[in-house]
């Protein structure tokens, strides 16, 4: 490209002339409207397409994102925000950590390495390396995964060693960097800091902080800033979300060092130093003294936040305004919005404010317009990554030529935002008036856990350590097929019900063939735990295309809670009646509680989490009250994202759990004492919150611990948990088929902390990824294991 050009485009993006205001996105969804991205990498995975391929598409996807925000409006566009896989696996490689069994000897990076960290590999990537390298021909496991703050986005942890070395191992920040350069951007590349970077890490080697590399580490981002910057980058943004969560000096320390240590090395570099998911609470002092030349917040999580940092920011600080919500999914009210910039622009001068979202858009789908279907009062409210960068465009408009310039547009905004507080759509009297009323009573079983125990024994007469499951059994590809072809009408609804009985009925009978003692249906009539119930509840949508990243090619599309909920008619009861007319054994309902589904749902906000979540409640609450009333002996109501939705910031856990804990109470508290209230719960750390599950008093909680060999238990040192209990024996993460002796040693663990007539004996969590080629032997020793631990006295 001519000089003349890239002068041209440099200037455009970051100097900013005192009336105009810089618009940036800090990252942007980098799938592909119509997951272009996914369906590119099951390609080349599956062998069906080659690198350059891979390679072509994914630059194209980029090309297309920076063309958008630049036709958009955004003035600060980023690169590196794309990804193959996770960016924070992207960071480990850049930086060479890359742990041994992977086989990487130096030098670039193959992709075969990269995407073998990501998902392993059944058989090492080259074959031929056989020779000069190790473990291979076993395949290599996958890093491990763990979820991105208090998101859904799961990323690759890294693994540092204690005598771990780093080393430019990639280039793509750079690369990426020239490419969006040739096309004739400008970009502010984005970094994962070295402090982030360093916390989110884990270390096999015992006792070891990995924030204790950081000198070694910070050499290698010298060395990627410096070539950002040898290369025509004048900001690079370094995202240090660690900054919203509780730290130590030592944290603190290192933040300074790195950013110091930048600063010296790299004076004419200009820093914008993001913080999101939070406010900055107690690290706002550190963080305004760090040396750089802008610091982002997020004034959606944190708007007061903007208060403190005016009065403690140095003047030269550009300030990143994070006001358009880059976590949810509604349409802004940008007159709102401008009443809040202004003072702040008037304060502080345009040319030290940015504007942005509060976070990447990674978190929100791609384009409302591709919602063809949707209630179109609904569409009115709702705004995507598209529509965010035009919201943001637009008040950057305003803010440089005065409101009355973009005026229809601030109509439009502000109308819609009317429209959806008064819509019938949204405010459901009735709904209303029941959360009013709502008393401590409707929390509270008849009688204490003891009592009800003695009664259920006597019902269930269940032998010692009864076996069952989590719920779900295998979703086959005749079952998707079936599904599909129900969805597009080419199997009817007759045939498709025959078709669900018979999968049901064929578990039912394997279940009693095996001896199990509490049955399941197999929920094979749902699609997802919370999609199923969200399309039978009132106040949830649902999108066609509204894809966000999960992990990898993963990608979900959550359900859209916008108004009061409320069930119109039973939404389980003739699956349960069903499947408990083919066996005498009691068969458990399932059902999935309100915390749950609140977690994975993009949720309304204009009133509480809280509220929200009580409304659900109440709806799950009239299900369990049908559900006895049909015959239903045992009720599980599963939590599994409970534990998840723990506040980043430890002060703020305690409200959480008591509005969680109340909810999970008033939903399964309506039945009598011969009920059997059970639940399930994901994710093994449970440690710090081990009484607010006994608060939950559930009489039966089954929990994953397989993974950790039963760590869970330590939280029983100091606490006796109360109720009954399924400590998860076998993990059904994996295809790996457990001995009946790794079960038995297991439950021998959880009996020295649990006496045996709290112990239930069962998997870790719902069977539904797996095979029957894997289900029929585990479950099978699972059974084994059981007997062989009642012949013991
Ligand atoms: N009942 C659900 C199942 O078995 C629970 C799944 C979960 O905890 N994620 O699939
Ligand atoms: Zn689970």
């Amino acid at each position: 490209m001519s000089a003349s050009k890239s002068s041209a485009t440099k200037s455009s993006a970051s100097t900013t002339s005192a009336s105009t205001i810089a618009v940036a996105t800090l990252g942007t969804p980098r799938i592909g409207p119509r997951r272009e991205l996914k369906l590119a990498l099951e390609s080349f995975w599956s062998g069906a397409s080659d690198e350059k391929a891979l390679r072509e598409t994914a630059a194209g996807l980029r090309a297309a994102n920076w063309a958008r925000q630049k036709k958009l409006g955004i003035t600060v566009i980023p690169s590196n925000d794309f990804s193959f896989y996770d960016q924070v696996l992207d960071t480990s490689v850049m930086v060479g950590a890359i742990p041994e069994i992977y086989g990487w000897k130096g030098g670039e990076v193959p992709l075969a390495t990269y995407f073998a960290m990501a998902r392993g590999s059944e058989t090492q990537a080259h074959d031929d390396a056989c020779a000069h390298g190790h473990g291979h021909g076993h395949g290599v496991p996958a890093q491990e995964m763990t979820k991105w703050f208090d998101t859904n986005y799961h990323y690759m942890v890294p693994d540092l060693r204690k005598d771990q070395t780093f080393a430019l191992a990639s280039r793509k920040p750079i690369e990426e960097y020239q490419e969006a350069k040739a096309l004739g951007y400008q970009t502010r590349p984005v970094l994962i800091g070295p402090v982030t970077f360093l916390k989110l890490a884990k270390s096999s080697d015992a006792g070891f902080d990995p924030l204790s590399l950081l000198d070694r580490l910070l050499p290698v981002y010298v060395e990627i800033l410096r070539e950002l910057a040898a290369s025509g980058a004048e900001w690079v943004q370094l995202d240090e979300p660690c900054l919203v969560l509780d730290l130590d000096a030592a944290a603190r320390d290192a933040l300074r060092r790195a950013y110091t240590t930048f600063a010296e090395a790299l004076p004419d570099l200009k820093i914008m130093l993001t913080t999101y998911f939070g406010g900055l609470g107690d690290n706002l002092s550190t963080a305004v003294a760090l040396p750089v030349a802008g610091l982002h917040l997020d004034l959606v999580r944190a708007p007061n936040q903007i208060d403190d940092v005016l009065k403690k920011a140095p003047k030269g600080l550009v300030l990143s305004l994070g006001i358009i919500d880059g976590r949810n999914i509604w349409r802004a009210n940008l007159p709102e919005m401008l009443d809040r910039l202004e003072p702040v622009i008037a304060r502080r001068g345009a040319g030290q404010i940015q504007i942005s979202p509060s976070c990447s858009l990674l978190h929100v789908p791609i384009d409302l317009d591709l919602e063809t279907d949707l209630d179109s009062d609904l569409k009115g409210w709702l705004a995507f990554s598209v529509q965010k960068m035009g919201e943001l465009a637009t008040l950057g408009t305003a803010l440089a030529d005065g409101r009355d310039s973009v005026k229809d547009v601030l109509v439009a905004s502000a109308t819609a935002a009317a429209a959806r507080k008064a819509s019938p759509k949204v405010h459901d009297a009735a709904v209303a008036k029941r959360v009013a009323t709502l008393t401590p009573a409707l929390g509270k079983r008849v009688s204490a856990f003891n009592e009800r125990a003695r009664i259920q024994h006597e019902r269930f007469k269940l032998p010692r350590f009864p076996t069952t499951t989590i719920g779900s059994f295998p979703q086959t590809a005749d079952i998707r097929n079936a599904r599909a072809a129900h969805a597009r009408g080419a199997l009817s609804d007759a045939a498709y019900e025959t078709f669900l009985q018979n999968q049901t009925a064929r578990t039912v009978r394997w279940q009693e063939n095996i001896g199990l003692d509490v049955l399941v249906h197999g929920e094979f009539e749902r699609n997802d735990m919370v999609q199923y119930f969200g399309e039978q509840l009132a106040g949830f949508a649902f999108t066609k295309h509204g894809w966000v990243q999960s992990y990898g090619s993963r990608y979900v599309r959550p359900p859209v809670l916008f108004g009061d909920v409320s069930r119109a008619r039973p939404m389980t009861v003739e699956w349960w009646t069903y499947a408990q007319s083919l066996t005498k054994r009691p068969m458990k309902a399932m059902l999935t509680g309100p915390v749950t589904i609140l977690n994975w749902s993009f949720v309304r906000d204009d009133i509480p989490r809280s509220a929200a979540c009580r409304q659900i409640a109440l709806a799950i609450r009239d299900e369990v009250a049908d559900l006895e009333a049909a015959g239903a002996g045992m009720i599980q109501i599963d939590e599994a994202a409970l534990r998840e939705g723990l506040p980043l910031r430890e002060s703020e856990w305690q409200n959480y759990l008591d509005w969680a804990v109340e909810s999970f109470r008033i939903c399964s508290s309506c039945v009598r004492d011969e009920t059997q209230i059970h639940t399930h719960m994901c994710y093994s750390e449970f440690n710090d919150i081990i009484d607010a599950i006994g608060a939950m008093d559930a009489d039966v909680i089954s929990i994953e611990t397989s993974r950790s060999k039963m760590e869970l238990l330590d939280a029983f040192k100091g606490y006796r948990y109360p109720n009954e209990i399924g400590p998860g024996v076998y993990d059904i993460h994996s295809p790996r088929v457990p001995e009946i002796g790794e079960m038995t040693e297991l439950l021998k663990l959880a009996r020295q902390r649990l006496s045996d007539a709290q112990l239930w004996i069962n998997p870790d969590c719902g069977l539904k990824t797996r095979k029957w080629g894997e289900v029929r032997p585990a479950l099978t020793n699972m059974v084994a294991a059981a007997r062989e631990l009642r012949a013991l006295p």
